[in-house]
This record gives C-alpha cells, structure tokens and sequence, in this order.
C-alpha cells in the first residue's frame, strides 16, 4: 500500500479553514492531515476571537461576500438560538445577505464551518488530528529525507511531506512594555477599554484605528440613535476631557460601504495567468504596472460606467490617480466622509454600485498575482502612486462604524490631523509620548499605533530553522534600468542589491514566493514542500492581503499545486 502524504497544517485560523477545505473539496483520500493551533479553538484566527476583537468589533464583509463554506452565513445565522442572538444584538427575521456581523459571532461561524468539514473529510476517508494547545516553534527542512520537520513546544517530534504555514496576524511590539500608554496595535481591544479623561493619539485613519475608535467611544461615553442614520454621542462623566485625535499621512478617511455588483471580487474577465505569462514574455520578463492598470481597471469600467471610461481612457495612472485624489485633498474630511455616506446609502437602497471604486477594489486584488513580477520600477510607482488611493477607497467603513465617526466628530470627540510622511514619535525621559510632524509636535498620554498589519521582513519570521537554511529569503525585485536603480540607491542606499552579473534588485518586505506561495531562492526556484499564506511575511511580492478573498484564493493555489506535485 502506498503510504498516505503528510500534511501539517501550521496554524488554525481562517487561512487554514480555507486549505483544508480545498483539501476536502478535492476528495484527498490519500493524504493525513494534522493541524497545530495555538489556542484551543480551530478558525477563528485572530480578527475573530478576543485577541482581535470586542463584542462591538463587526466584519467589513456581509454574507453574499463571502467566500462559499459549508452553511451560508445567513442560514446559521438564522438558526441560531435566541440567546445567542440577543447576545450580539440580532434578529433572525432580519438578518439579510447584506447585513454585516459582530467579528466574535463571526469566530463562531468559521469555528462550526472547521467542524463541519472535519466531518465531511472523516466521511470521505481524508484522516485529521488536531491539535490544540500546540505552539510550533521551529520549522526545519529535511531534504535528505524530502521532508519537513515540526518543531511543537520546542521539540521536533513531528515530519511532515508537506507543510502549510497559515500562522497569520502578527503586531511586534516595540515599546507596548516599556512605555505606560504606548500601544503598538489596538488588539487585544480589551486593552483599550477604559476610562481616558484626556486627548488619545491614534496613528492612521482606516480600519484598525476604526476598530480602536469603537472600543474607546464605548469606554469613554455613550451613542444614542437620534433618527434612521443618525447618532448622537454622549461623553461619560469622568471622562469630560476624552478626545480621539487621529493622524493620517494624507488627511483623509476611507470610504464608505456601499452595494458591491460582484461582492465576491471575481477575477472574470480580468487578465489569467496565460496572459500574465504572455505579457511577461513579451516584456522582458515583467509584468507591466500600466497593462494591469489598463486590462484590470480601465476596460471593466467601460461597460460598467461608459461616461467616467470617457473621460479617463486617456489618462495614465498618475494622472488618474491626480484627479482622484484631488477632490478628496480639497475637501474637508469629515464633510467629505459624510457625503460619501449618503452616496454608500443610496447606493445600497437601489443596489447600484459606485463602478470607479468597485473597479478599483478589484484591481487592487488583481494586482497581488503580477506584482511579483513587476519591475522594481513599476513596484515603486504602486507603492508611492497607486496604494494610498487603494487604501482608502477599499477600506470600506461599514455604515454602523460611519455614523458613529460622525457623531463623535459632531460631538467635538474626534478630530483627524494631517502629518506628511515625515511624522515621530519620541519618548521623554519621564516616559511622556511626544508625536512630531512638520514644525508641530504635541505630547500625549496615551497613543495607539493603527496602522494595520506591517509587512514584516526575516528577521520577525517565526520559523529561523527556515531563515538559516535559506529556504526562506528575502524578497526583491530586479530593475529594469541600471540607472533608475542608482537613482533609487541614492535615496535609499539599503534597498538596492547589486549581484555579480551587475543586475540591480530592490529589496521588498517579507519573502520571496511564487504563484503557489511556495518559497523562492534568488534564482526564483520554488521550494517543493512548504508553502507560506501568512500574511505579514509576503507583503512584498503580495501586497494586497485584505481578507477571506485572499484566503480562498491563496488556498485554491496551494492546494492546486500540492496535488500536481501528486499526481
Ligand atoms: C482586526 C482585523 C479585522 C479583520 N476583519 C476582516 C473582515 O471583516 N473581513 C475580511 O474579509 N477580512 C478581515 N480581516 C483580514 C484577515 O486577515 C483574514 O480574514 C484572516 O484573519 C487571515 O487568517 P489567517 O489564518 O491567515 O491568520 P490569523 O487570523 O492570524 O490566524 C492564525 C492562526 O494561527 C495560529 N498560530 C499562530 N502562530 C502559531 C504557531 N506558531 N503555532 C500554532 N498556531 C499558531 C493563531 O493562534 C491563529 O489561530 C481582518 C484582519 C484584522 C487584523
């Protein structure tokens, strides 16, 4: 009989519900699962457990967005009992494909979706062990064996075929413990839930300060309806002097949840990998920045908008980029931020989408495949044209979160600084929180760093088995000109390699890896047995990591190419 292939599974969160079922989908018969989670529960990863998230945390994604499981969201929802129901403030009658969802509730759902599938690969003969409890603390390749090791709790006591590491979300702290209300992230939320009776510093404007946002309000006041979109805030007494002075590089918010014509970001019609790969051929190897630009963003909307195709077909990216950001850059934010509020409203009554920023959330996902295959060049241009428009306009607030920005803000509780690119926080020798930009500088109690997941590089990779056999390396991209690297170099004379033949290489965050997320070398050879989906350390050739789309698709890839190495 012939042995059946190993598969460990390095984490238990969303990625990993998304490989295993793939793995079930596929009727793996011949392959032993065995899954190694942290905690104690399976896919509920860290947005949708108490590491992440308060009982007012709510997903950006409905029902009709997500990703197919088991049971649609809609239908548990509905046949959840009473209690659970009121817990998180729902009501079955009206829970709607549309509606969003508190994020712990939502933990929930991905939990009962990871037992429903081990139910479904127990019928079908595909073996699984979980365990829980299990920290793995090293990764080591075997290629002697062809196989890989796990190291769990400090021993390698496990060998594994194939190993899929799907460890997720991590927010290093750099001064959390030293410094009395310094905080490098917001989560665990729990964390922020007191009593601030003074000015609270956030750095960023999106989703994660949104999320610290909700907690501090609710620790610090109260919101009351006043009519159908409109709330009123309240400040509680002992907290007279509480204030959310938020900081963003460009001064603005993001925008506005608002009806989706294809909520699930499908890449029909978008350019396949037979295009990529033709486009890379005809172009020395690099996929152009503009050609996605064109194929991606441009050509759906000539159907989908044909009076805005008029007006921007001639338009490169940065001149359309310009014309995006300009109304924005002369409006007042929070008029701005309610306006767009009334669009998301209407949009979401006649269920009629806003093309132009539909089309650029799917750009935005279909960018993640060929970016790593851009040019150093074009990667320079996502980076510092494209991605501050993207990180606004597909951060989308859901409506409950908007109208509650806005009646802190009318309430005087909530203000939104502009800081440039050049913005610091420094420390004082009695531990004060000094947050500098420009010619302005202001002190602090208490500051928390939103800026969302960072990219991390190497040296934060969890597995330094893998770092110092080189199976892991960092991830770079070559230029297409001698010159535009020297230029480059100039301003930023770390991120430039230059091998032996004389190619010049811009260093990205995070590692290397190719299409099926495996890791690369430097001759982008992909390694056989590993496979890395967590996010934070592929920012550099994925840049686009938003959600449970990418774990769907992350995982179809993985899984595609494990079997092929099968069969
Ligand atoms: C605050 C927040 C809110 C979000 N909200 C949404 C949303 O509403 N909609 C959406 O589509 N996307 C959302 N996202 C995107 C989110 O990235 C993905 O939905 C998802 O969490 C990614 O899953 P993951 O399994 O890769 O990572 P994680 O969720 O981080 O899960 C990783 C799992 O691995 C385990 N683990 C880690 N290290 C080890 C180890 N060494 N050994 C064993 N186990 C380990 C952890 O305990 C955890 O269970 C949100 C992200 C954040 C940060």
């Amino acid at each position: 009989m012939k042995a059946k292939i190993k598969v460990a599974l390095v984490g238990g969160g969303p990625s990993a519900l998304f490989v295993y079922k793939r793995l079930v989908e596929r009727g793996r018969d011949d392959i032993v699962v065995e899954i190694f989670e942290r905690k104690d529960s399976l896919g509920q990863g860290m947005p949708y457990s108490l590491e992440g998230a308060n009982l007012e945390h709510i997903t950006n994604v409905s029902s009709n967005e997500l990703p197919d499981l088991v049971v649609p969201l809609a239908d548990w929802v509905r046949a959840l009992p009473r209690e659970t129901l009121d817990h998180y403030g729902l009501r079955a009658d009206s829970f709607g494909q549309s509606k969003v969802l508190p994020r712990l509730l939502f933990g929930q759902y991905l939990q009962a979706q990871f037992e429903a599938l081990t139910d479904q690969a127990s019928a079908i003969g595909l073996e699984t062990a979980v365990h829980f409890g299990s920290v793995v603390t090293d990764i080591r390749d075997e290629p002697d064996r062809g196989q890989v090791a796990v190291q769990v709790d400090g021993a390698y006591d496990r060998v594994f075929d194939r190993v899929v590491i799907c460890t997720g979300h991590n927010w290093p702290k750099t001064r959390e413990n030293d410094v009395p209300g310094y905080y490098d992230s917001p989560y665990p939320p729990a964390k922020l839930a007191r009593t601030h009776n003074h000015p609270v510093a956030l750095r960023g404007s999106s989703l994660t300060a949104i999320d610290a946002i909700r907690t501090l309000a609710r620790a610090n006041g109260s919101f009351h309806r006043r009519s159908p979109h409109g709330l009123v805030y309240r400040a509680a007494d002992g907290s007279e002097d509480f204030k959310i002075v938020m900081h963003s590089r460009s001064g603005l918010l993001p925008c506005v949840r608002f009806h989706l014509d294809d909520p699930q970001v499908s890449d029909d019609g978008l350019l396949g990998r037979q295009d990529l790969q033709r486009a890379r051929r005809e172009n020395g190897g690099f996929v152009p920045l503009d050609l996605i630009f064109e194929q991606d963003f441009k050509k759906p909307l000539e159907g989908k908008d044909p009076e805005l195709y008029q007006r921007i077909k001639t338009m490169s990216l940065e001149q359309f980029v310009e014309a995006a950001m300009e109304r924005r850059e002369n409006s007042d934010p929070f008029a701005l931020f309610k306006a767009e509020c009334d669009e998301a409203i209407a949009s979401l009554a006649r269920k009629e989408s806003i093309a132009w920023k539909e089309a650029l959330a799917i750009l935005s996902y279909a960018l993640n495949s060929p970016a790593k295959h851009f040019c150093a060049e074009d990667m320079l241009r996502l980076k510092s044209v494209l991605m501050p428009l993207i990180s606004i306009v597909i951060a989308l607030v859901p409506q409950g979160s908007s109208e509650e920005l806005i009646a802190l803000h009318e309430a005087g509780r909530l203000e939104l600084v502009t800081v440039g690119s050049e913005s610091k926080v420094n420390i004082g020798a009695a531990g004060e929180i000094e947050y500098s930009y420009g010619e302005s500088s202001r002190t602090f109690e208490t500051f928390v760093d939103c800026v969302g997941q960072p990219h991390l590089n190497l040296d934060a990779f969890p597995f330094p088995s893998l770092v110092r056999q080189k199976v892991v390396r960092q991830a770079r991209l070559t230029f297409r000109s001698a010159e535009s690297a020297l230029r480059h170099r100039e301003k930023d004379p770390q991120s430039v390699q230059q091998d032996d033949d004389g190619s010049f290489h811009l260093l990205v965050p995070g590692l290397s890896i190719n299409d099926s997320f495996q890791p690369e070398d430097w001759r982008r050879r992909p390694h056989r047995r590993i496979f890395v989906m967590a996010v934070p350390y592929i920012g550099g050739h994925n840049p686009d990591y938003s959600g449970l789309d990418f774990c769907a698709d992350a995982s179809a890839r993985i899984v595609e190419a494990l079997s092929a190495q099968d069969s």
